[in-house]
């Protein structure tokens, strides 16, 4: 049942591991309409869990489903990607040194078998180089 309502709890998505938890955030449509839902997504961004791993140098390699996610100018979008439910967390150095390219954002989508490829490495371990 979507009752909708002038105040609702603003919830956002996690881009990692696709599901939506709350931010805290009262919204309030300002005209006092009923247009919100009880929990209304109003986008993206990490959970506190994946914040977390995020803060501390760790980017996250989701692994999606080329076949059907959509891609948008080479790269996927959060809302386009499908996942497949594995993620794999290694430090930023470690994924631009892997990927020969500089992540600048959280998240990187990547095709199957990255993530089990990764596995295979050596672990760093959790001492900072
Ligand atoms: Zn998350």
């Amino acid at each position: 049942m979507s009752t909708k309502s002038h105040v609702g709890m603003e919830q956002k998505v996690c881009p990692v591991c696709g599901q939506a938890f709350d931010t805290g955030t009262i919204l309030l449509d300002k005209r006092l309409r009923n247009s919100l839902d009880r929990h209304t997504v109003t986008g993206w961004d990490l959970c506190p869990e994946h914040a977390a791993l995020w803060k501390k140098g760790y980017i996250a390699l989701v692994e999606c489903d080329p076949q059907k996610s959509t891609f948008t100018g080479g790269t996927i979008r959060p809302e386009n990607a499908y996942r497949t439910g594995r993620v794999a967390h290694i430090r930023t150095a470690a994924a631009a040194r892997i990927f020969n390219i500089a992540l600048t954002g959280p998240v990187a989508f990547v095709e199957p078998g990255v993530v089990e490829m990764l596995g295979q490495l050596q672990p760093e371990g959790e001492h900072e180089s």
